[in-house]
């Protein structure tokens, strides 16, 4: 593949794959919280279907670890799309706060809103339908369908490009062999129990045709695999010629009254980390950010900086302290009582901040003095920056 030997997308062996994987994902099958067992050929409830979207949207660029937290969080405190629905976005976002990529839980919010609206709180059950929806692209949607209401879609994300590009021996490097893969994978598509094979594929990936030390000695695959007849299985898929990534630099400033108040905003609702909460700081810029503090005070740099990875860049941030007068009047966030601030509804970057801040000697020094002059400057339980 490129596409081999031949074009032809049939592999060896006496059985096709659809049978294979589903008879190994009736034995090990991952227990997964938002997962239907035992559905067969039968639509999901529209609970169940609220959940399969839910982690699916949690599922987008996020490994099932990070996810299984938060997806419990979420079902206990709004167990259905009507109460997700009748949250606030500010609610849901703050909720979101450390499983990155924000836009999808402002999404989550908006889709739930058109579905209880449009669709009296039931999904659309056709991946055209569901495509309309804000936050489902082509793969969620296809997933929704195959899972949810059992469509005979081809549903492909990361583990199952792996598992196609190793079965056919697919040799074109990433990105370009995707269409390849894509081709490959809907020739093998099966009306039957459509959903289980889609999860069935997902859990084959994850757990025996992992990206590094497939366990190709007890997949069941094995005997119809061009990777490992060849011995390619460490060397497929061919990777993508690696691009340096820019790095952007940026200033941040964690400034506290001397009554304890935390100086914090909300960022755009666009962008990154929209809508969620955070330390004032400079534009991200490629070269020398801008000093822009958000009040006057005798702001002092932090030794060391926090490096954080983007999907499109790498971020560096100097970070600046500040014990602040009460006085202060800032020009960019507003004050939070200690009491009413917990660090865990920071994202991953800004609670790195707060870190790397708690990490300079001089503040904690500064931090101490201010207790000692006034009960209400003991630092946030939750937040020790
Ligand atoms: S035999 Fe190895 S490379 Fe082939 S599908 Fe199985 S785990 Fe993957």
């Amino acid at each position: 593949m490129s596409v081999p030997e031949s074009s032809t997308s049939t592999l060896p062996g006496k059985k096709n794959l659809s049978e294979v994987v589903l008879a190994w994902y009736d034995q090990s099958a991952r227990d997964l919280p938002w997962r239907v067992r035992g559905q067969g050929t039968g639509r999901a409830s529209t609970n169940e279907i609220y959940r399969i979207w839910l982690a699916e949207i949690m599922l987008q660029q996020t490994t099932v670890k990070a996810v299984i937290p938060y997806f419990e969080k979420f079902v206990t405190r709004w167990p259905t799309i009507r109460k997700l629905a009748a949250a606030s976005e500010f609610e849901i976002v703050t909720a979101w706060a450390g499983l990155g990529y924000y836009a999808r839980a402002r999404n989550l919010h908006a889709c739930a809103r058109i579905v209880v609206d449009r669709y009296d709180g039931r999904f659309p059950d056709t991946r055209s339908e569901l495509l309309q929806l804000p936050g489902i692209g082509h793969y969620t949607a296809a997933a929704i369908a195959a899972i949810g209401f059992q469509r005979c879609e081809t549903v492909v994300d990361g583990n199952v490009e792996r598992v196609m590009a190793r079965l056919h021996k697919v040799t074109e490097p990433f990105p370009q062999a995707r269409r390849t893969i894509r081709r490959l994978a809907r020739t093998h598509t099966t009306a039957h129990r459509p959903g289980d094979y889609a999860q069935a594929l997902m859990d084959l990936g994850a757990t025996i045709c992992r990206p590094r030390k497939p366990a190709c000695p007890v997949c069941p695959c094995q005997d119809m695999c061009g990777a490992w007849a060849s011995g390619l299985q460490h060397e497929l898929p061919m990777p993508k010629r690696a691009g340096r990534r820019p790095t952007r630099e940026g200033l941040v400033y964690v400034g506290r009254r001397r009554d304890g108040a935390w100086l914090l905003e909300r960022r755009p609702r666009k962008g990154l980390l929209g809508g969620t909460l955070g330390w004032p700081g400079s534009e991200w810029v490629i070269g020398d950010p801008q000093h822009s503090p958000p009040c006057e005070g005798r702001w002092r740099t932090v030794e060391g900086v926090v490096r954080h990875d983007f999907t499109h860049f790498r971020l560096h941030l100097v970070v600046l302290v500040a014990e602040l007068p009460n006085s202060v009047r800032p020009n960019a966030g507003r004050f939070v009582a200690p009491e009413a601030f917990d660090c865990r509804e920071l994202p991953s970057l800004m609670r790195k901040v707060a870190e790397h801040a708690r990490s300079d000697p001089c503040w904690l020094t500064t931090a101490g003095r201010s207790a000692d002059r006034s009960e209400a400057a003991k630092p946030a339980s939750t937040c020790g920056a």
